[in-house]
Parts: C-alpha cells; structure tokens; sequence
C-alpha cells in the first residue's frame, strides 16, 4: 500500500493507523535480522503515535497528510529523546535535546516514526558498509550492498518495512541508494528543506529529501518537509512547491538534455535503460536531445576536497565534551585524542586528515581554492546547459547493487560510485532517481533527472512520465 493510499484510509477512518504501523512492524519482525535497516525500531513510540491518530480521526479531526503513514528517519536526523548516532561509536549514548524540523514537519501530518536508519559513518560511504553497527543489505539481494549513505532509510522502503523515509544527499546519499534498492529518491534544491536538527557532514551541499516507493509518494513526502524555516539561515524564505497537483500534467514540450559524459561513466547494462528512458519521454511528447557537459567528470574530484575540507571543520565539535563519547586522559589534549581515536571510524578519520591537509597553510589554494574554482565552472556549465533545456536526463548510478565487501578495500573505487550524483550537489541544484528496470543481473536500476535551482515541479512531472512509461 503506498503512503498516499494510507494516509487517504486512515483519513477516511477506513483504516486505523494500528492496523498499518502492526502491518509494517510485522514486516520488519520478518526480515530486519536479515537486512539491518535500523538501528533503532521504535515499537512502542509507534503504536502509541498510531493510537494517537486514530483518536484524533474517531474525534473527528483531521490528523493530516500522511496521517498513519509509517516513516522511517536516517540516524542523523535529532529526535527529541531519542539516540541519533549517525551509525558512530562517537554519538553512542547522546539523546538530542529536540527534534529536527523535517522530524517535527513529518509529526505535524500525522506520520507515524518507525524509527531510526542505519547508515555509513557521519553519512560518509556509498554502501553503508562504514556503518560503526555493521552493514545493511539489499532487500533485492542480501549478498549486495543497499548503496549509502541513506542505505537503511532506501531499504527499508524496499523491503515495507516503511511507507516512507528521509534521507540526507550530500554527494548522492539519497539518490544512489534509492537507486540500488529500486526506490524513488530525491535531493531537493539546496535550502528548500530546513536542515535544522540534521548532524552536518558537508555545510555548502548536505540537504534532506524522502525516499518512496512510487513518485507520488515522494512528492507528498517533499511537500510536507520543504518551505522555509526561520531555524536555518540557508532555507529559501518561500513556502512548499506543489508537486501532487502537477504529476499527471505530461512532459509535452519540454526539452531535456541526456548528459553524453556521464552516460559514457557507466555499465551498458545500465546505459541501455538511460536510453529507454530518454526513448519513454520522447514518446511522451519531451524533445530530447544529446548534451555536453565537460566539467561533469570533474565533479567528483573537486567534491572529495570539499566535502572533506567541510567535514574536518564540522567535526571538530566531536571532542569527549559536548557530544557522546569520552575517552579519558592524563590531560585535555590526551583526552581529545583517546576520544576521536577510539570515536570514529576509518573512513571518517580519513575525510578528516584530507580535508585538515587541503585546508592546511600552502596547500589551501592549491586543493580548496582549486577545488572551488572547478566548482563554479561547474556551476556555469549547468547553467548554460539549462539555458536550452528544461530538465537534464543522466544515470544515477554507474552499476547496480555490487556485492558486501567489494570495494572496501579501495576507497577511491566506492568513491567513483557517486560520480553522476554529484555535479547537483555542487550546484545546489535538485535531481532525483527513478527506478527504471533491471540490469543483466536482475537488480534495478535507475535514472536521474536533474532540474534548475527550484525546478522541482517540473523534475517531478517527468519522473511521473517516467513511471507511468514502465506501467
Ligand atoms: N558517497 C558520498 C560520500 O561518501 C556521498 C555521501 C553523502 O551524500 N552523504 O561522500
């Protein structure tokens, strides 16, 4: 049953919130041993939210847009109360103070919090396998990786244990999972969702967006997130795009670019169904075109140097003071040291010794400064490619579900995973998967639409042409 429908039932008094949060904690009872979606199922808070709504609906009121629909949280989303760990040994023990606003939001329409999703280390991964908790697996094939850093919120989706879930995409978090898992995912416009209460990775790229199983799904999930926050000073002060409404109104018309060179970075299994789709939405009335992006490939080198510079400076704060844990020494520097050494994992200290080195005295302009200047040429080249097309059109993902353990032991091979998420982020701009088929090894695959800066509603209709040419 998809969110839509549940929230429709539940509202209606067809259904109760009971029934729905009973059928998705069976779910999860069934198969979590096996996938490790969570790290925390909250049993009791949700049957206690769901009785809540069905109180509310007996009553008659109106408990909301997704009224009894079961959401599940990535782990670096504060709930008030409640662990968030961000999957590190580090947070172990801290229960935020509040909740983040995307949490609060979700509350308001009357969503029901299923828990809290496993995911790689400070949201730092590809695969989920840098989690401090051990790895998620895929719902599709338990021998593969779900993708990360969301992949616990994409699994969860993907195996029912959860109508919905957030996620955060700093450099393909959301999408490549959702990807892998064969889910729907989407980043939104940098500052289109409040990122107050979201643990930071990356500051200039980290935004929240829902993974779903439909795009109907994802479009309500974005509407009852997004508009502004007054808690967040990055949040654009307009209020949520409607997306619901514009999902049935085509893509006659529109013009969209398929990216030649990140179609050229990927498997032919998964160029095969690029080229379905771009095929599905020409069908449809989109007049699709061939387009260059020449910095494209870049992205991902001037990422790495930026991401990580953002990251050492974001976790600075986790010190064996504020946060978490703490591992004693004879002095304060001692005890910093004992706490981040025995605090994070490998990969984390690795982000955090690049970025301390590119941001360090006579290297700064060399990596950062370089890094930013790839950045705006970037930045320019979407632009100009958006100055004749209306959407671009790429993979999400240069293979499908790879097997646990397949590139851990190379970080530079996980890290060309996100090569065709990352130029969005870069740019701020939004894009999203659609699942679009299987590759020769019977896993799904998806496409990526990306869209000027607040082009949501566009990018949503022709993701609903998308899943409506697969029908
Ligand atoms: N996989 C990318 C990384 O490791 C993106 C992570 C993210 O979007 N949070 O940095």
């Amino acid at each position: 049953m998809s969110a839509g429908e549940i929230a429709r039932d539940v509202r209606a008094g067809v259904r109760s919130a009971r029934d729905v949060v009973e059928e998705h904690l069976a779910a999860i009872a069934g198969r979590e041993d096996e996938l490790h979606a969570f790290n925390l199922v909250l049993v009791d808070e949700a049957r206690a939210t769901a009785d809540e709504v069905d109180r509310r609906v007996a009553a008659g009121e109106d408990p909301g847009p997704l009224a009894g629909v079961p959401v599940a949280l990535k782990d670096n989303l504060c709930t008030r109360g409640v662990p968030t760990t961000c999957s590190s040994r580090m947070l172990e023990g801290w229960r935020p103070p509040y909740d983040a606003t995307v949490v609060t939001r979700l509350s308001r329409a009357g969503a029901v919090i299923v828990g809290k999703t496993n995911m790689d280390e400070f949201a730092m991964g590809s695969s989920t396998e840098n989690s401090a908790f051990g790895p998620t697996r895929n719902p599709h094939d338990p021998s593969r990786v779900p993708g990360g850093s969301s992949g616990g919120s994409a699994a969860a989706v993907a195996a029912g244990f959860a109508a919905l879930a957030l996620g955060s995409d700093t450099g393909g978090s959301i999408r490549q999972p959702a990807a892998l898992c064969g889910v729907v995912g989407v980043k939104p416009t940098y500052g289109l969702v409040s990122r107050y209460g979201v643990v930071a990775f990356a500051s200039s790229l980290d935004q929240i967006g829902p993974l779903a199983a439909n795009v109907a799904d994802a479009a309500l999930a974005l509407e009852v997130i997004a508009g502004h926050d007054r808690a967040d000073s990055t949040s654009i002060p307009r209020p949520a795009p409607a997306l619901s409404d514009v999902l049935l109104d085509g893509v006659d018309g529109l013009r969209v670019g398929v990216v030649r060179e990140l179609v050229d970075a990927v498997d032919p299994d998964v160029g095969r169904r690029l080229a379905e789709a771009a095929g599905a939405l020409e069908a449809a009335g989109a007049k699709v075109d061939e387009v260059h992006l020449a910095t494209a490939s870049l992205g991902l080198s001037a990422y790495y140097l930026l991401a990580t510079a953002e990251a050492s400076s974001n976790l600075a704060r986790y010190d064996g003071v504020r946060y978490g844990l703490r591992v004693d020494g004879d002095d304060i520097t001692a005890m910093y040291g004992a706490t981040r050494a025995a605090g994070f994992g490998a990969e984390v200290k690795r982000r955090i010794m690049l970025g301390t080195y590119a941001l360090s005295a006579g290297y700064y302009d060399a990596y950062y400064g370089q890094a930013q200047r790839v950045r705006t040429l970037l930045i320019r080249d979407m632009e100009a490619a958006y100055a004749s097309y209306d959407l671009l059109l790429a993979p999400t993902t240069p293979t499908t579900a790879f097997e646990l353990g397949a590139k851990t032991a190379d970080p530079l091979t996980m890290y060309l995973s996100d090569v065709c998420t990352i130029p969005s982020n870069l740019a701020g701009h939004p894009a999203m998967s659609v699942p679009y088929g299987v590759g020769d090894d019977g896993l799904p695959i998806g496409v990526q639409l990306l869209a000027p800066a607040l082009g949501e509603a566009t990018m949503f209709r022709a993701a609903a042409a998308l899943e409506a040419s697969l029908a």
